[in-house]
């Protein structure tokens, strides 16, 4: 069984078959725990809607760097109040995302809550979940200050070099692989699988989007992280059920409220 550690089934693209997914097909189709990634204040609610109105779906709440817009304290007091429910597995998705951003002080306020919200994690003892594009620098250094106050997380869609992935690894970190492994152009996270113990791998989608081969460009679902697991599967030469069974601990441990329920 697979354990799908980041997924987006709150959104729209979902409308029409998500009750399908979520109450039987995914379960059918060999995916066992989903957890519901908020990204803006609308998704952590509806994130924690799904994880409330299904055994298997977990939840996670933060605000996402590119809409921190519409974040500020009640907002803060809101994640802190509801990170106390069973369901709520981590922080986030939080982050650096500098792809459309040049200005300094934009960027310098997505460094503000960035580490505004892993306060919070350290604050109500949950791991977090990690965004970060063209940011490579600014999020480890983020990252090595409050892993020394104990806070751990996955680093999300990794899209960095095999050399940062190892400092993780380092720290007890783990990094989530989708479907950009299966793709074509994806030589740099092929050497990072290759680099790194499949120990410190979850598997994601990030669905709706990143469609692993062969159906990309498709909408994406949980259903294909088979594709990524067989890829995986082969990078590191050992079977598809080692590597699904190694990374359903791995998410079991780093989520451990899902462990312990
Ligand atoms: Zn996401």
């Amino acid at each position: 069984m697979i354990f799908e550690t980041h997924a987006h089934y709150d959104d729209e693209k979902f409308d029409a078959d998500r009750v399908e997914l979520l109450s039987h097909l995914l379960r059918e189709n060999n995916i066992g725990n989903i957890v519901n990634v908020g990204a803006t204040f609308k998704g952590c609610k509806e994130s924690l809607a799904l994880a409330e109105a299904y055994n298997d779906v977990y939840a996670a709440i933060g605000i996402h760097p590119e809409e921190i817009d519409e974040i500020n304290e009640d907002v803060i007091d809101w994640l802190r109040k509801n990170a106390s429910n069973p369901k709520v597995v981590a922080i986030g998705e939080i982050g650096l995302d500098y792809y459309w951003v040049k200005e300094e002080d934009q960027r310098e306020e997505q460094r503000l809550w960035f580490e505004r919200q892993m306060d919070l994690a350290e604050e109500v003892n949950l791991p977090v979940i990690i965004h970060s594009r063209d940011a490579a620098e600014d999020t480890l250094n983020t990252i090595r200050k409050y892993n020394n106050r104990h806070v751990k997380g996955i680093v999300h869609c990794y899209s960095y070099s095999k050399e940062i992935a190892l400092e993780y690894v380092k720290m007890g970190w783990y990094i989530g692989v989708g479907g950009v492994v299966t793709f074509k152009n994806a030589k740099k996270l092929v050497e990072t699988v290759e680099a790194i113990p499949l120990e410190a791998i979850v598997l994601e989608t990030d669905c709706p989007y990143m469609a692993p081969v062969p159906h990309r460009g498709e909408r994406n679902s949980s259903i294909f992280l088979s594709h990524v697991a067989e890829k995986i599967a082969e990078i590191k030469g050992v079977s598809v059920e080692e590597v699904e069974k190694v990374t359903y601990q791995n998410a079991l441990t780093i989520y451990d409220k899902a462990n312990k329920r």
